[in-house]
């Protein structure tokens, strides 16, 4: 079977390199190799009822499966250079910014009209951030909400479906150079192409390596991003979340002068696990549906560390510390800031006495036994930092979730046309350590879709 194209992944990356190649180029032979399932055969068995926890499917339906690790996701599509991936730097600032906001027009096109873009600029949140030695970064962000967000991938799919072809449930298992072209491997089969788009994301992140390291790709270290998610009741956070709906804010620690930032806001959202590769860590989303929203907001509290000589793996640090919390607690674990403060384990009668009640039911615990202290001190101090903009944040009730680890691909070499140093064969999306979010990974399939379509 030969194709013209065939992508990797049906992630943002891979949808929006397929709609993009269909659009400029009609009949055009496509094809699309995805590890998970369909869309609609995507369902995480977890019901906080009878699976109260990961299980560990094979293939897990919240990372894996057309529309990738964002389908379930809150669909926040930030419009920005300031953060999400460093895009910007292969392809330009305005460009990136132009791919995003095409991005958001289709989006829109396909189910997403009708939904709120909220903007930093001119907000007087950045004064009184400034004033308390926290930043506020720049950027639009376009709310689709975990409903709306499957509405435009069953709409994306629905216009693809006839016009590329899919194959669900089938791991690409390696990939071989040709003399003019790529041969890819699945487990019985062997397709031929003479372009080849890979998108795996973070779950595709080991097999990533694997393939860097056969088709002798350079590849760089990149950071890993350790923290706790934070739960609190949404009336905390609402003056914020009402006008921005996500606020991007950084702090500098006395102590040792890190960066600490806010990270996935989910105004009346819930918090959720996160499977990659077989370890539990936490996340968060939440709903454009007024009836499926909760009382609480949580965000993410993140230290950036990136390790480079003698010791390269930043990923494996990560993991470390979430199977740390995996050992201790049998997944994610929680505690109640007083708790942590006061050096006590949080119990399940303390987590139950609380005022502020969990959305996802995790392991009372105690995180200063897992977190390293240098990461825990400057999460503690950002608590109280951001209890000055929005007071009651360091309330003894405010609930810890551990861990949260943000994974980066390691960064693969690319030029600015996202391709390696073999000709026809690119890298996009968070498979390529380039972006780390819905609206760069989607602009990234764009790019690579015009550059295919331009040669
Ligand atoms: C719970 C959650 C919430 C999130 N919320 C947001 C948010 O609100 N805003 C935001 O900007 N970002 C969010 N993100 C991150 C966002 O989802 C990712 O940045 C984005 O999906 C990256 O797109 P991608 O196409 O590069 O990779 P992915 O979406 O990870 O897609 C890659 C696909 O490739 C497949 N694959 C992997 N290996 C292979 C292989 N060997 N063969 C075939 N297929 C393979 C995978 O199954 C997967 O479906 C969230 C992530 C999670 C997990």
């Amino acid at each position: 079977m030969c194709y013209d194209v065939i992508i990797i992944g049906a992630g943002p990356g891979g949808i929006f390199s397929a709609y993009e190649l269909v659009q400029n180029n009609p009949g055009m032979k496509i094809a699309v190799f995805e590890a998970g399932h369909a869309l609609s055969k995507r369902r995480c068995p977890i019901d906080g009822d009878k699976v109260k926890s990961c299980i560990g499917c094979k293939s897990c339906s919240i990372m894996s499966g057309f529309g990738g690790a964002g389908a379930f996701s809150d669909g926040k599509y930030n419009i920005t250079n300031d953060f999400g991936g460093t895009l910007y730097e292969y392809i330009g600032k305005q460009k990136a910014l132009e791919l995003m906001r095409y991005v958001d027009e289709i989006n829109m096109r396909y189910g997403g009209e009708g939904t709120k873009l909220y903007s930093t600029a001119g907000t007087r949140f950045k004064t009184v951030c400034i004033q308390n030695d926290l930043h506020l970064l720049d950027a639009s962000v376009r709310h689709l909400g975990t409903d709306i967000n499957y509405v435009v991938l069953e709409n994306l799919y629905a216009y693809l479906k006839d016009k590329v072809e899919f194959f669900f449930d089938t791991p690409v298992q390696s990939v071989d150079v040709l003399e003019e072209g790529y041969r890819i491997h699945t487990a019985g089969d062997a397709y031929d192409c003479k372009n080849c788009i890979i998108s795996v994301g973070r779950s595709g992140s080991k097999w990533m390596e694997k393939i860097c390291k056969d088709l002798d790709i350079p590849t760089r270290s990149n950071r890993v991003d350790i923290g706790v998610r934070v739960e609190l009741p949404a009336a905390v956070f609402a003056h914020l979340t009402d006008e921005l709906y996500e606020s991007k804010i950084v702090y500098r620690t006395r102590q040792y002068e890190d960066l600490v930032r806010t990270f996935c806001m989910n105004p009346k959202g819930a918090v959720v696990n996160e499977n990659t590769n077989g370890i539990i860590t936490v996340n968060g989303h939440s709903y454009e549906d007024p009836a499926k929203q909760t009382d609480n907001t949580n965000f993410a509290l993140l230290v950036a560390k990136h390790f480079s000589e003698p010791f390269k793996d930043s990923n494996g640090y990560g993991e470390s510390i979430a199977k740390l919390s995996n050992m201790l607690g049998g997944g994610v674990i929680v505690q109640r800031f007083g708790d942590l403060i006061r050096g006590h384990r949080s119990t399940p009668s303390r987590i139950a006495e609380a005022f502020v009640t969990p959305t996802l039911s995790a392991t009372p615990g105690d995180l200063s036994l897992v977190l390293p202290k240098r990461i825990l001190d400057g999460i503690i101090e950002m608590i109280y930092a951001l209890d000055k903009v929005a007071p009651g944040t360091a309330n003894d009730d405010t609930l810890l979730y551990g861990v949260e680890v943000k994974f980066y691909n390691m960064e693969v070499e690319v030029d600015d046309q996202l391709q390696s140093r073999h000709k026809g064969l690119y890298i996009i999306g968070d498979g390529s350590g380039i972006t780390h979010s819905l609206s760069h990974a989607s602009a990234s399939g764009v790019h690579v879709a015009r550059s295919i379509s331009a040669n």
